[in-house]
């Protein structure tokens, strides 16, 4: 057996230190350990947090420029462009998602990071026309402070890209906490950092369990900006934790989104919208389109198309560049994804393709790309975010049902609709529930665009340049003249 790689740190105060405790890391693909990951206990977290605060307050960081801030965040985005390649390498060998996407999205990583720097030198202040003669008054904006940063195990570089990018052009310092599944990619991270040249303290990164490390962090008294990507059940517990600090707090959670195709659609561009919506990163995604709602009159073409297109999707190991689905990330996550499905065909679905493990893989987490017939949203596949390959498919008649169908769900992240009627498009922009809404397109994404979600979808928006108000505050003057 090869020895695990051990050489994974915590970054905390500029230096790299082993954490109070550590853990083995699977490979997905084997279900096999492939490394050992240091685990930040609550005394680690405390450290890293001190540091924050201490950096916050430091002349080598409270002092700099803002242009010069915006030079460290530009230089970043370049090193993650120059080291691409090997950190999307090592976040498929530690998550299972496959290279190809791995590697786009780390294209976008650097670009997000270049963003935000060119933002640092714009956040401003103003001034406020009072009716004093004798008085002027105005606004400074000033970074709120210690940042706790968490991310999910799904996509870490690019979910942490659009909290550091904003709080640290804005001027906080910041504890990121990388998930305990998949950790890697953010601990290698850590080294960019350290080279583009952020003063110590200014960004800290650790990885932990969330009953320790999560909650020492989101409840930690010098921490004044939560900023949480994640699932519901946990946000519920982070919102709880900052009972303690009342730290100002967004939360980036989970989907149900519907995908709408009407019968005018180009049925062969909205079923490839479809299946990357559904069946990249293998459904483990947010945004995943996971309730197509279809028009009557075109389901069974549409349904043939798909069925199709889901069949050829080369399935295998995530580093093969070929590769078009890979493995779900953890063993568990596919025995969830199987009980579901069995409590769907109980509850009535229809299986269309799919439903079981995928051929032909003795081990690791491999489920088929999926697609159950359902009649309504209450089946549990239709209801519940699964974060798996897992289409549920149910008909409408008419625009009116086909919107009533789509916003019947807690959830509020994201929808598609494909239709060549414009006019239509309009109507169920302004009536869907979601905070984004792609028209004959899906998954479309740029830094300059926020991100967020309605209902249980969270609370507060990433990226764009408003994004960085949310890491700062506001500092009502006076003075008399
Ligand atoms: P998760 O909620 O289990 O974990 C998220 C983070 O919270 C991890 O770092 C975890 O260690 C930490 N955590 C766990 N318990 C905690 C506690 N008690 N206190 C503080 N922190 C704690 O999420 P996951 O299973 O890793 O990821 C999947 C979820 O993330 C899905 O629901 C998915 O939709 C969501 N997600 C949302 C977005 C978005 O932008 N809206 C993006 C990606 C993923």
């Amino acid at each position: 057996m090869t020895a695990l790689r051990d050489d994974f740190r915590l970054y905390i105060d500029g230096a790299f230190v082993t954490g109070g405790a550590s853990f083995e890391s699977l490979d997905p693909s084997t279900g096999q350990p492939w490394a050992v990951m240091p685990a930040a206990t609550a005394d680690d977290v405390n450290r890293a947090v001190e540091a924050a605060h201490r950096a916050f307050e430091a002349p080598e960081w409270a002092n700099l420029t803002a242009t010069a801030r915006g030079k460290l965040l530009t230089r970043l985005g370049d090193l993650v462009a120059a080291h691409a390649q090997e950190l999307a390498e090592l976040e498929t060998r530690d998550t299972g998602k496959i290279i190809r996407e791995t590697r786009a999205q780390i294209g976008y990583v650097g670009e997000y990071y270049r963003y935000f720097g060119g933002l640092a030198d714009k956040v401003e202040g103003s001034h406020l026309p009072v009716d004093k003669p004798d008085m002027e008054a105005w606004l400074r904006r000033e970074p709120i402070g210690v940042v706790a940063a968490l991310v999910p195990w799904n996509s870490q570089l690019f979910l942490s890209a659009v909290k550091l990018g904003p709080a640290l052009a804005a001027g906080c310092t910041v504890v990121l906490k990388a998930s305990e599944e998949g950790p890697a990619p953010l601990l290698a991270f850590a080294r960019l950092v350290h080279e583009a040249g952020f003063p110590p303290g200014v960004v800290n990164i650790i990885t932990g369990f969330g009953e320790e490390c999560g909650k020492t962090l989101t409840a930690h008294k010098l921490v004044s900006r939560v900023a949480f990507t994640g699932g519901p059940a946990t946000a519920r517990h982070v919102v709880r934790n900052t009972a303690e600090n009342l730290a100002f707090t967004t939360l980036e959670l989970g989907g149900k989104s519907p995908v709408l195709v009407f019968a005018d659609a180009d049925l062969e561009s909205a079923a490839n919208a479809v299946v990357a919506g559904i069946f990249a990163a293998s459904g483990q995604s947010c945004v995943a389109g996971s309730r197509l709602f279809v028009e009557e009159s075109v389901r069974e073409k549409l349904l043939a198309i798909l069925i199709g297109k889901a069949r050829r999707i080369r399935i295998g190991d995530p580093q093969d560049p070929a590769t078009e689905m890979g493995p779900l990330s953890t063993a568990r996550q596919l025995a969830h994804i199987e009980q579901v499905i069995a409590a769907s065909l109980a509850a009535g679905a229809t299986l269309i393709t799919g439903g079981q493990r995928a051929e032909g893989f003795d081990a690791g987490n491999y489920y088929a790309p999926t697609i159950l017939a359902c009649a309504g949203n209450e089946v549990p596949c239709a209801a519940e975010e699964l974060f798996g390959p897992v289409l549920s498919v149910i008909s409408f008649e008419g625009e009116a049902d086909a919107l009533a169908k789509a916003n019947d769900s807690p959830f509020g992240l994201a929808a598609g609709v494909f239709t060549r009627d414009l006019t239509r498009a309009h109507r169920l922009i302004r009536k869907l529930r979601a905070g984004i809404v792609w028209v004959n397109t899906y998954r479309a994404v740029s830094p300059i665009v926020p991100f967020g979600g309605y209902g249980l979808s969270g609370l507060g928006r990433e990226g764009g340049a408003e994004s960085i108000r949310d890491y700062t505050r506001t500092k009502s003057v006076w003075l008399r003249t």
